[in-house]
């Protein structure tokens, strides 16, 4: 069962991605709806406010960082700081509506720089859930193994029996 936003918030205080604002501006005159959106809404923030508004934003900068990929952070004027609230909840962006999964499976790097995110939840079932498959796998291969070994006894015992009955 997939979680539900708890509204903290924190995935709009401060929004770190690839894109400089001219690329904003060009999606937008394209007419692509994130472009149309972020290029209206989305103000350019320092490195350094982000990581005030978001400390955990510190595992995009350094995962940028490791690809050498670019990483623009802005606020968004929609977003009303006071409730944690978005003032655009109808009219938001695919990107925000997306959020955080995009209709992939949930991923620990994803959602490292969101702490308080309740979207934990799914990572935490898709975690246990895969931990269930391998002990399912180890399981099964370790009932095969043991069947095998059986097999081996008996083929063995019969050997064995045939050894002794052509002596007699
Ligand atoms: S549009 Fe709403 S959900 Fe998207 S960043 Fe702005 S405040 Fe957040
Ligand atoms: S960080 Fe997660 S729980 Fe918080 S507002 Fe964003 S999606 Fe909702």
């Amino acid at each position: 069962m997939a979680a539900t936003c708890s509204r903290c918030g924190l995935c709009c205080r401060a929004i770190g991605i690839r894109q400089p604002k001219r690329e904003l501006r060009s999606l937008a005159r394209q007419g692509d709806a994130n472009g149309r959106f972020t290029a209206r809404h989305w103000h350019r923030i320092s490195r350094a406010e982000a990581l005030r508004r978001n400390p955990g934003m510190a595992y995009r900068i350094e995962s940028a960082r490791a690809s050498s990929l670019p990483l623009y952070f802005y606020e968004c004027d929609a977003f009303d700081a006071a409730t944690n609230l978005c003032t655009a909840h109808a009219d938001r962006p695919p990107v925000c509506r997306g959020f955080p999964w995009y209709g992939r499976a949930p991923e620990v790097a994803w959602l490292l720089p969101f702490k308080e995110c309740s979207f934990w939840e799914d990572v935490r079932e898709r975690q246990l859930g895969l931990l269930a498959q391998q002990l399912a796998a180890l399981a099964s291969r370790r009932a095969l193994s043991e069947r095998l070994a059986d097999l081996r006894a008996r083929r063995f015992a019969r050997t064995l029996h045939r050894g002794v009955a052509s002596r007699d």
